[in-house]
């Protein structure tokens, strides 16, 4: 038997995993990630990994390599990190060959939420489908993009930042990257709250105005209303589906995917955003461009990035 070791790397916490050689996930597991440094925290995993290798008495020789997802920009060609924002580390990292050095095996990084659209693709809600778009919804934006079965990374690794396609061409909230009207303004958590205080106005009635009032609204609350037919929420979230839509029918005109994969924290909205993005989806779409996609949620969860690693290793490594 040959294993595929996989991690994660969240700001609080990283994933692992371990598969066999059929992509079938064995054994999953967390470990804080806490306030240790890149190299304490990159050997906290190595040991993790030879720990639970012991477990299964097996070792390193019986692995075939180490796929890793970091959330920061990734130099894919050579598993070079520059910066993650959510663990800390400032300038590059040599997450390649720092854990390579460690483990004695080979190494492929990528950005989390690349491995997570990968994931969806190979083994979730894509199907396995060749061309597949990943949309990751929480306080962000981000995705990935699958075409003919390979991740794009593109020129400087910015393929995929779905999150900063402009679709709010009314600018009217600034962006984490400098600009305005991007997706991630109006379609993430923070962007159902903007929309809500928007629209307020129109709709005193809400169940949601002691919290508007009161500056406490999350996204959450939006949903749950919504969820009760609250018509401000039903409006805010109609809106959201717009612009996802609008965002959609960019990458449908550019890469033609089968299908549109939508998960992270705000999917959880479920069928009433999902329909919304599907009804205005057509109407905002090169038709030859619309015709037969399928927009659907992700299925995967939390396991999504290491599924992405598992499938990177099996791409990339032989
Ligand atoms: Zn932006």
């Amino acid at each position: 038997m040959k294993y595929v070791l996989t991690a994660d790397l969240g700001g609080t916490s990283c994933k692992l995993g371990i598969f066999d050689q059929e992509l079938e996930l064995i054994e999953k597991w967390r470990i804080p990630t806490g306030i240790n440094s890149e190299t304490e925290l990159l050997k906290e995993i190595a040991t993790s990994f030879q720990k639970q290798l012991e477990k299964m008495e097996s070792n390193v020789d019986e692995c075939i390599g180490i796929g890793i997802g970091v959330p920061g920009p990734v130099n894919f060609k050579d598993g070079v990190v520059n910066g993650a924002v959510n663990l800390g580390w400032k300038g590059k990292v040599d997450v390649k060959g720092i854990l390579s050095n460690l483990m004695n095996l080979e190494v492929i990084v990528d950005n989390d939420a690349n491995l997570a659209a990968l994931g969806e693709q190979y083994k979730g809600a894509g199907k396995n489908y060749s061309n597949v778009a990943v949309l990751t919804i929480g306080t962000g934006v981000g995705g990935g993009i699958i075409s003919n079965r390979e991740l794009m990374h593109g020129f400087k690794g910015a393929s995929g930042e779905v999150g900063h396609l402009k679709v709010d061409h009314t600018e009217q909230f600034q962006c984490n990257c400098g600009h305005r009207g991007c997706l991630e303004t109006v379609a993430s958590a923070t962007g159902i709250v903007n929309l809500c205080y928007d629209f307020q106005k129109d709709f005193p009635e809400s169940i949601l105005s002691e919290l508007i009032d009161a500056g406490t609204l999350s996204s959450r609350d939006v949903i749950t209303a919504a969820g009760q037919k609250d018509p401000l929420a039903l409006k805010v979230l109609n809106k959201v589906g717009y612009f996802i839509a609008l965002g959609l029918s960019y990458i449908a005109s550019v890469v033609n995917p089968s299908h549109f994969v939508i998960g992270g924290g705000v999917s959880d909205a479920g069928h009433i955003l999902l329909d919304s993005v599907i009804s205005q989806f057509p109407t905002v779409t090169f038709p030859p461009a619309a015709e037969g996609i399928n927009i659907v949620l992700a299925e995967l969860g939390n396991d999504a990035g290491i599924y992405g690693a598992a499938r990177l290793v099996e791409q990339y490594i032989k």
